[in-house]
């Protein structure tokens, strides 16, 4: 009987009950073993009772609820081999083969490492004396399957990933309150949003919630963002809107690589001397309300599906198949090598950091018309 574990890890994102319920369900119904690991990578290094096997009742309740309810953790240890080491004795211990991860691209580069090592940590498991090779020999091969799950949607390779439309409509909601009151008073608000390297959210709730004006890392604005921003704003009051919004990523740039602050923004919109707009301006950071509560309908099916989808691949799995990850490309459930995703996402990071934005641009462009 194949034991299949499933785990949440890095930041926590809506659906990913939806995952782990998922997964639970289809290895009882594929007729295996399904365990949890709570508290991420660290449920995994300290085994015990956070490795425990889940019934069908027990995932009950799961899809309506936010966060992940079999916890996550940043582990420092499982960054060091020792702590990869405890890691695969306690999957031994447990008679689990085969693991379904679901978190941010570092909980992915961390699970193709332990599985890219899990020959060799096994042997030291054996020749320390910790195992023997008996113990062992069941599980020569380890199966890993990622899963995103991330607000940001910045995972390269898949359309969505899990989380980031709940967040979505969190912020559109969140801006519309704020327009509320906004316009009451005539007044101008600027929003940050989460998004260090991607500024997805911030682009799409400007989208969708009709912004003045978006800040967003990959597209850093020029030196004259001042006027621009400034001459649309004041366009549109013309206009006769009585309220401003500008939305913020909190990794948003200029082209030289300076941090666009919601303070500058602010400054610029209440300025009061000749020729400034001197609007009423208020800043709001709508911080981890974004991250918090429960999922919407897309991010619970997208948890679903992939997570059924997840549990096929790995019983599919042979020794020579590439670890995967679920991803979604035009409304299809596909599976996808997981460190390609992994490398593109980081190199699009990287090009940011370094301030070639151009780079980052055409990067994501690739990603895009894949
Ligand atoms: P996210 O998965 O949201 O990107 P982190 O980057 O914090 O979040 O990763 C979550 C956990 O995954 C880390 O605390 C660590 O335990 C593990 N991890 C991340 N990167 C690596 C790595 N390169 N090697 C081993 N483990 C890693």
């Amino acid at each position: 009987r194949k034991k299949i574990a499933v785990m949440t890890s890095g930041g926590d994102s809506p659906g990913m009950n939806a995952v782990v319920r998922a997964v639970v369900r289809t290895a009882i119904h594929m007729g295996c073993d399904a365990f949890c690991i709570y508290e991420g990578y660290e449920g995994l290094v300290k085994g015990g009772d956070l490795i425990r096997q889940m019934g069908w009742s027990e995932v009950r309740g799961y899809l309506s609820e936010g966060g992940t309810l079999i916890g996550t953790a940043r582990c420092m240890e499982f960054y060091e081999r020792p702590g990869r080491v405890r890691a695969a004795k306690n999957m031994v211990l447990n008679g689990i083969d085969a693991l379904i991860i679901c978190g941010g691209d570092g909980s992915l580069t961390g699970a193709d490492r332990f599985r890219s090592e899990w020959p060799s940590l096994l042997e030291e498991l054996v020749s320390t004396g910790q195992l023997t090779a008996s113990q062992v020999k069941p599980y020569k091969h380890l199966n890993i399957v990622g899963l995103v799950g991330s607000i940001d949607n910045d995972l390269s390779g898949t359309d969505a990933t899990i989380g980031c439309y709940s967040a979505l409509s969190r912020i559109c909601e969140m801006v519309d309150y704020i327009e509320a009151t906004a316009a009451s008073h005539s007044r101008a608000f600027v929003i940050e949003v989460m998004g260090r390297h991607c500024g997805w959210l911030a682009l799409l709730a400007g989208v969708a919630t009709g912004a003045d004006f978006v800040f967003i890392p990959e597209r850093p604005v020029s030196e004259c963002w001042h006027e621009e921003m400034c001459a649309v704003v004041k366009r549109h009051r013309a206009f006769g809107k009585r309220k401003t919004i500008v939305i913020v990523a909190e990794g948003a740039n200029d082209k030289d690589g300076n941090k666009i602050t919601p303070e500058q923004i602010k400054n610029l919109l209440a300025d009061k001397s000749e020729g400034g707009l001197a609007l009423d301006t208020r800043i709001t950071t709508l911080g981890h309300v974004q991250r918090g509560g429960t999922a919407v309908a897309y991010d619970r099916m997208l948890g679903t599906l992939q997570g059924v989808e997840a549990v096929k691949a790995v019983l599919e799995a042979t020794p020579e198949t590439e670890t995967c990850f679920i991803a979604i490309n035009e409304n299809k459930i596909v599976r996808k090598p997981l460190m390609k995703a992994v490398e593109e996402t980081k190199s699009v990071a990287k090009a940011v950091e370094e301030k070639q934005f151009d780079k980052a641009m055409s990067l994501r462009d690739t990603e895009f018309s894949d």
